[in-house]
């Protein structure tokens, strides 16, 4: 199943290329901001609900009226380093086993009918496509062997870089800096998360292809590592990292990332409000 959000529609299943409302047989609360956030925290029957909606109805889907499947997350849980490719054109001599992971700011997300925006006019900014997982079961200590039940779903995920020296938490947490969707394709759907190809291109021109296959830490190694930190809990998502092909965003770009089973999605990408680096606060 694949579920997303929809700005006029809410909560919606996608079939086929028509999102069908689901919000209503669900349950949803009038007015909830994060409907698919609160139909993950209820239990297997709010979901089955969701299912058996699937074939009534239906309407056209309009990509760029789909918001983030979670608005906001509890946590944005990142990968740094976890493609040797990407370690190679970084010319980084570490990964996850000396950084460990990081924090991305909930608020940084956006969805397909998002825009980029660049916060600086003159700092190299930086596409980064990935495989993002979804928490369904919260869980701490988490063996690698039992990670995969802990999953909910998967979507696409881009983690934009400014390429300048703060710590990955602050470079990656600028509003609209993660872009998720198009939608949570359902952990049943995606039966080895360790074979997905993913491309992703920046106004037409392709940057990235590859296949999760050759992630250094897999989801379920990254389950196990991220949980033996931190409690992960329900509608966290996860960012597995990028491989090689990162490069720099102008004003005007669009990005699209796609990954095989998943679907996709493109950002715009718009400077209006950039600054000069030299402009930011405490200099
Ligand atoms: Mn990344």
């Amino acid at each position: 199943m694949k579920l997303g959000v929809d700005r006029d529609h809410g909560l919606v299943s996608i079939i086929d290329g028509r999102v069908v409302p689901v919000g209503d047989v669900v349950g949803v609360p009038e007015g909830h901001t994060d409907p698919l956030l609160w139909l993950l925290a209820q239990d297997d029957r709010a979901l089955r609900l969701a299912q058996a909606a699937r074939e009534t109805g239906g309407r056209d889907l309009i990509p760029a009226s789909l918001a983030a499947p979670i608005a906001r997350p509890p946590k944005v849980i990142a990968a740094p380093v976890n493609y040797l490719d990407h370690k190679l054109e970084m010319k980084e001599q570490s990964t996850i086993a000396q950084y460990g992971v990081f924090l991305k700011a909930p608020t940084s997300v956006i969805g397909p009918s998002g825009t980029i925006e660049l916060p600086y006019s003159d700092m190299r900014i930086d596409q980064e496509g990935e495989l993002g997982v979804v928490i369904g079961t919260r869980g701490r200590n988490i063996r690698q062997a039992d990670a995969l039940s802990h999953v909910f779903g998967y979507t696409c995920v881009l983690d934009i870089s400014v390429r300048s020296t703060e710590d990955r938490s602050t470079r990656k947490s600028y509003d609209t800096f993660t872009p998720i969707g198009p939608w949570i394709t359902t952990a049943d759907e995606v039966p080895d998360p360790g074979k997905l190809d993913l491309t992703c291109s920046v106004s037409g021109e392709l940057r990235q292809r590859a296949s999760t296959a050759d992630l250094i830490y897999d989801v379920a190694l990254l389950i196990e590592y991220a949980s033996s930190v931190m409690t992960l809990e329900v509608g966290d998502i996860i960012a597995t990292g990028t491989p090689a092909g990162v490069g720099a965003l102008t004003d005007g770009d669009v990005v699209r990332v796609e990954i095989e089973s998943l679907g996709g999605f493109e950002v715009p990408v718009s400077a209006k409000n950039a600054i000069p680096y030299a402009r930011r606060p405490g200099l």
